[in-house]
């Protein structure tokens, strides 16, 4: 038995058999395979080499048509390479006498290749260095393509180990058969954990070394409350996991006797308890739990899930399912937030080198405005059959805000002029994600209807901390002094001009965060389906005042450890039994 610390980013425990997904396109870690999977890793090895070339005679006749000759002539150089014995043969015998694993193969023979051009003087080689590094993606990611259909094949009950896997991925899980996931690396608010959390599916990310550890086809058990990822755990330790269960069972039991009070603190002030959604299957569960709408629907999935683009009538059918399964309750549109994390596979084909600071988004949809006004017309369409809202993502400036407007107007001009019914009052708010949006929050306030607050992304751009990435988590601090600070300058900004502000990040679903958030102002939180039930309890335990002097309080620290210790501090010991039967870290 081996137990490997991660973190935790969706609860639950699962018990099933390691099946080992390892493509590494950051670092490919040493896998060793037996002898047996020689002839199949061979195999794996020539299909991947055998579509790259493909790939390559493709793209070096567009190139040709394109800009000519002379500027195609880079994909010569990258069709000789990988047709070069030179290349290839090491990599072979790496497989065949190592016994190592094709992706190390590839990427440790590139990556020799490409040292040794870096370190010649003559700028002939150093220059070619990209051009190497570029040709082992595109190897690696035809060894990666063939991950998709292997999980589509997996047979029992699976634990899915590797290195990273995308949000995508994780959503297309078959999930009578894949119980539970780690991965070496990953966040807590990247958009995989979130999917995770929304599918009710145990996860770890970050649980280092998991991938080298991990043996195909054995068993083992994940632990997404603690971060623990156990292989081969024995059987003191599964009898000691079904206690934990039946606990967790009694807390949710008596939980659910909540879900039809109302989210009234104890001196009466009403907190709305929306739910985040990335599938309209989600909605049940949200209502299930005592959520009284969606405060979120991240839209950007049904461009995810799906082979091709969707169309207007996709969109149509997905918004008009939420409104039959909401019955008159609210929804929050989000329009498209590709980019990222969150990639299709024409987007994965080409990569930015900062991908959070890039063609993410909003801008993503006002430089394709064809796919925007697909989007923007299914939703006013929608509006027709129901309350709406259509909210933008990751505005950044007034211009952004303005265009986006314009866009939904022209739409909605040529659905008046086609003599289509929809909403003309359909409020239009825009997320709080970034620095410069909180920052001029009230000039914000004069041209949207509402606010909704997105911590995940507000802490990685005011901290410059990656969400996604495991080795900065220690520095991704809600409880950063200047996160609370852009927090209450929008609140109050929002509250001057009598706009709606809410939080849709994945903080609101923290009780402790929650409690500063209802005292810095805010009423309405939309977190994760499975958040609510404890944050109803918690609601109905504090009251507003209790809640303001507790932030009043946490402004005054300036520390992010003393704002956590604090509040750690603090709410346990003024609501004790929104904790109860919790796990203390
Ligand atoms: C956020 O950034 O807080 C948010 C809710 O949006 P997403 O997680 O989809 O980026
Ligand atoms: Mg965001």
């Amino acid at each position: 038995m081996r137990t490997i610390e991660g973190i935790g980013v969706s609860a639950g425990v699962a018990i099933g058999r390691v099946f080992v997904v390892d493509t590494d396109h950051r670092r490919v870690s040493r896998r060793e395979i037996s002898p047996e999977d020689v002839p199949e890793e061979i195999a794996r090895f020539e299909s991947a080499l055998v579509s790259s070339i493909a790939d390559l005679n493709a793209v070096h006749a567009e190139a040709e048509r394109q800009m000519g000759r002379e500027a195609a002539k880079v994909f010569l150089f990258h069709l000789g390479m990988l047709q070069d014995r030179s290349l290839v043969d090491p990599m072979r015998a790496l497989i065949a006498e190592d016994h190592l694993s094709a992706e190390y193969a590839v990427s440790s023979v590139f990556r020799r290749w490409a040292e040794r051009f870096g370190a010649m003087h003559d700028s002939a080689f150093t220059t070619k260095v990209n051009d190497i590094y570029d040709l082992s993606e595109r190897v690696l990611g035809h060894l990666a393509g063939e991950r998709q259909s292997k999980l589509a094949e997996l047979t029992g009950p699976t634990i899915v180990i590797g290195a990273e896997l995308t949000p995508s991925e994780t959503a297309g899980f078959d999930r009578s058969k894949v119980l539970g996931f780690a991965t070496e690396y990953g966040g807590k608010t990247g958009h995989t954990s979130i999917v995770a959390r929304a599918l009710g599916l145990p996860a770890v990310v970050a649980a280092e070394g998991v991938l080298k550890a991990a043996l195909h086809g054995s068993r083992a058990l994940v632990d997404g409350e603690r971060g623990l990822v156990i292989l081969d755990p024995d059987e003191a330790t599964i009898q000691r996991y079904a206690g934990y269960a039946e606990s967790a069972e009694e807390r949710r039991v008596t939980l659910a006797e909540l879900t039809d009070k109302p989210a009234v603190t104890t001196d009466g002030v009403e907190i709305e308890l929306l739910g985040n959604i990335e599938f309209p299957e989600e909605i049940p569960s949200v209502l299930g739990h005592g959520g009284t709408g969606i405060g979120l629907y991240r839209t950007e999935f049904l461009y995810l899930t799906g082979g091709s683009e969707p169309t207007e009538e996709d969109h149509y059918d997905a918004y008009i399912a939420c409104l039959r399964l909401l019955e008159g309750r609210p929804l929050t549109i989000r329009t498209v937030d590709l980019g990222a994390d969150k990639y299709t596979q024409e987007r994965a084909a080409v990569p930015e080198r900062n991908p959070f600071l890039g063609l993410r988004s909003i801008r993503y949809c006002l430089q394709r405005l064809p796919m925007f006004k697909t989007q923007l017309r299914a939703i006013l369409r929608a509006s027709a059959e129901g309350p709406l809202k259509i909210m933008f993502p990751l505005i950044t400036s007034v211009g952004e805000l303005r265009h986006a407007r314009m866009i939904v107007r022209d739409v909605m001009e040529d659905l008046a002029e086609e003599g289509v019914a929809f909403d003309r009052e359909i409020p239009i708010g825009m997320m709080v994600e970034v620095p410069s949006a909180a920052v001029m929050a009230d000039i914000f306030a004069k041209e949207v209807d509402f606010f909704s607050i997105g911590t995940n992304d507000l802490i990685q751009y005011t901290l410059a901390v990656d969400r996604t990435n495991e080795r900065v988590a220690n520095l991704y601090a809600p409880t950063h002094p200047a996160v609370i600070r852009l927090i209450r300058e929008v609140s109050r900004a929002a509250r001057r001009r009598g706009v709606p502000v809410s939080c849709c990040g994945e903080s609101a679903g923290d009780l402790e965060f929650a409690v500063l958030l209802i005292g810095l102002g805010l009423r309405t939180l939309s977190v994760t389906a499975s958040a609510v039930p404890a944050l109803k309890r918690l609601v109905r335990s504090v009251s507003v005042t209790q809640c303001e002097r507790v932030a009043r309080k946490a402004v005054s620290f300036d520390s992010e450890v003393q704002v956590a210790a604090y509040l750690r501090d603090r709410v346990r010991k003024m609501v004790p039994e929104a904790f109860d039967g919790r796990a203390v870290e």
